[in-house]
C-alpha cells in the first residue's frame, strides 16, 4: 500500500497535484475538504455545523474528519493507497490517522510539502474564487484567516511526521507538470 500525506497551506496545489497522482499511481483521492463540502451538498446536520466554520476560514473539529477517514478507509478496502489532502491538519489528527491506518495494517509512507508563499496563495485563491463557488475563496480576509489558520494549528504537524522521518519538502511555485515530475521523483525514491 503506498499512502501519502500531500502537505502545505490552502492554495499550495494539493487538489490539482493529488489528481495527477491518483491516476498515476491508481490512489483513492481522501481530501476532507470535499467530503465535508459533499455533506454541505447534501444538507447534512454534519454538513450545516461544518459550513458556519469553513465560511469562516476556521477547522472543524477533529472527532468530524477523523470520523469521516475512518469510514472512507472502511468503503474502500481494496484501494491500494490513499493520498491524503488537507487531512491532517492537526496532531491529533495526524495521530489518529496512524492509529486508524494501523487497524488496517497500513502506515503513511510519507509526507510531501508543496511550499507556497502567502502572497501568492492569496492570489490563487482569489483567483480559484471566481469559478469556485467556494465562499471561503471569495474574500481576503477569509483567506488570510485560513493561511493563519495553517501557520498557527497546522504547521506543527510537519513536525510529527519530520520525527518519523517521514517529511518532505517541494517548491510549489512553477509549472503544474514539472511540479508533479518532481514529486513522483520524491515519491520513487522516499515513499
Ligand atoms: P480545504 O478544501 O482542504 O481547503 O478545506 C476547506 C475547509 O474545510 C477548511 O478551511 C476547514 O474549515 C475544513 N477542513 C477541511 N479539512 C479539515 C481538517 N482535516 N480538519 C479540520 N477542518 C478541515
Amino acid at each position: 500500500m503506498l499512502n501519502i500525506v500531500l502537505f502545505g497551506p490552502p492554495g499550495a496545489g494539493k487538489g490539482t497535484q493529488s489528481q495527477k497522482l491518483i491516476t498515476h499511481y491508481n490512489l483513492v483521492h481522501l481530501s476532507t475538504g470535499d467530503l465535508l463540502r459533499a455533506q454541505i451538498a447534501q444538507g447534512t446536520e454534519l454538513g450545516l455545523t461544518a459550513k458556519k466554520l469553513m465560511d469562516e476560514g476556521l477547522l472543524v473539529p477533529d472527532s468530524v474528519v477523523i470520523g469521516m477517514i475512518d469510514s472512507a478507509l472502511s468503503t474502500n478496502p481494496t484501494a491500494s493507497g490513499f493520498i491524503f489532502d488537507g487531512f491532517p491538519r492537526t496532531v491529533a489528527q495526524a495521530q489518529s490517522l496512524d492509529d486508524l491506518l494501523a487497524r488496517h495494517e497500513a502506515t503513511i509512507g510519507c509526507m510531501i510539502a508543496l511550499e507556497v508563499v502567502e502572497e501568492e496563495l492569496v492570489a490563487r485563491l482569489l483567483e480559484r474564487g471566481k469559478t469556485s463557488n467556494r465562499p471561503d475563496d471569495q474574500n481576503e480576509e477569509k483567506i488570510r484567516r485560513r493561511v493563519h489558520v495553517y501557520n498557527t494549528e497546522t504547521a506543527q504537524v510537519a513536525s510529527y511526521y519530520a520525527a518519523q522521518n517521514k517529511f518532505h519538502s517541494l517548491n510549489g511555485i512553477g509549472e503544474i507538470d514539472e511540479i508533479f515530475e518532481q514529486i513522483t521523483q520524491l515519491i520513487d525514491k522516499a515513499c
